[in-house]
């Protein structure tokens, strides 16, 4: 059984006591297995108040972060690498402490819109130290997760072919990829060939909408993401993703262009994904059992 995810940007922007009170009871109350939630900051959470928190809830919880400029393992800067490496450990300590099962997002590059493409030099520097990662984390038992994003977020990753080659590369047990519809929707050639192609590297995996808003009302086929999900028998966490202005956080919103007000109703918003990703998967996954 897949655990189900809501990130936590739908419910708050910030992770002070009260932003993560709020975040991990009405995740719990809407029946969600799993909290995921952003570390683009790792000194930001208090990870002994929030692993009570999420245990008391009995919720599942995930970590997520991508790189900035300045600490780009993709680089071919040996003081970014170096700055990167830090922040990832960072990041790493945050998740075992506060419980978490897996690390994922853009973990292999900048979060940014890149005007050159990378280089050699610059993705072997990204392997070495995603190897080393992967063992620190293989210690407390958790999974890494590189995201596939699109072209104007990273230069690196942008379809699942070219995450399954990079695992390869990075050779660690623990090492996965994590699909985005959202971003499938941008680069893939196939949305649910893709899946496919990630295969037995699937690890982690987001369902978002086109424009980031209610699942069903943008212009995803959702049909083919489930239909892919129920061919690979995919049983990893499935997370909700989705942004809009009402809830604000200053670095991840702006680095994700969040311009528009898509939702105002936080709960009516994460309900609705909740049925819908449940509704769609049991549909595909039946269809599968009867057809094949
Ligand atoms: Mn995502």
């Amino acid at each position: 059984m897949n655990k189900l995810g809501v990130h936590a940007l739908v419910w708050v922007g910030g992770w002070s006591h009260a932003e993560a009170i709020r975040a991990i009871e009405q995740t719990a109350a809407l029946g969600y297995d799993l909290i995921e939630i952003p570390a683009l900051d790792p000194t930001t959470i208090d990870t002994a108040f929030t692993r009570k928190l999420v245990e008391a809830n009995k919720l599942g919880i995930t970590v997520s972060l991508g790189l900035d400029g300045g600490a780009d393992i993709s680089s071919e800067d040996p003081e970014k690498v170096k700055k990167g490496e830090a922040l990832l450990n960072d990041a790493l300590k945050v998740t075992r402490d506060v419980g978490g099962t897996h690390m994922c997002g853009i973990l292999y590059s900048g979060f940014q819109k890149y005007a050159v493409p990378a280089t050699p030099r610059g993705l072997e520097n990204s392997v070495d130290v995603l190897r080393r990662i992967c063992e620190r984390a293989a210690e407390s038992g958790i999974t890494i997760g590189l995201e596939v994003v699109n072209r104007y977020e990273s230069n690196v990753l942008n379809t699942a072919a070219q995450a399954v080659d990079f695992c390869q590369r990075i050779g660690a047990p623990n090492v996965k990829v994590h699909l985005d519809t959202y971003h499938m929707n941008i680069e893939e050639n196939d949305i649910e060939e893709a899946i496919i192609t990630a295969g037995k590297y699937l690890g982690y995996f987001h369902i978002g909408e086109s424009n980031r808003g209610y699942l069903g009302a943008g212009n995803i086929d959702f049909d083919k993401i489930f239909r892919g999900l129920a061919r690979l028998d995919y049983q990893g966490p499935i997370t909700f993703e989705s942004f809009s202005s009402t809830v604000v956080n200053p670095q991840l919103s702006g680095i994700l262009a969040i311009w528009r007000n898509l939702w105002e109703d936080s709960r009516d918003l994460a309900g609705h994904a909740r049925d819908f990703i449940r509704a769609n998967l049991k549909a595909a996954r039946e269809a599968q059992k009867r057809h094949g």
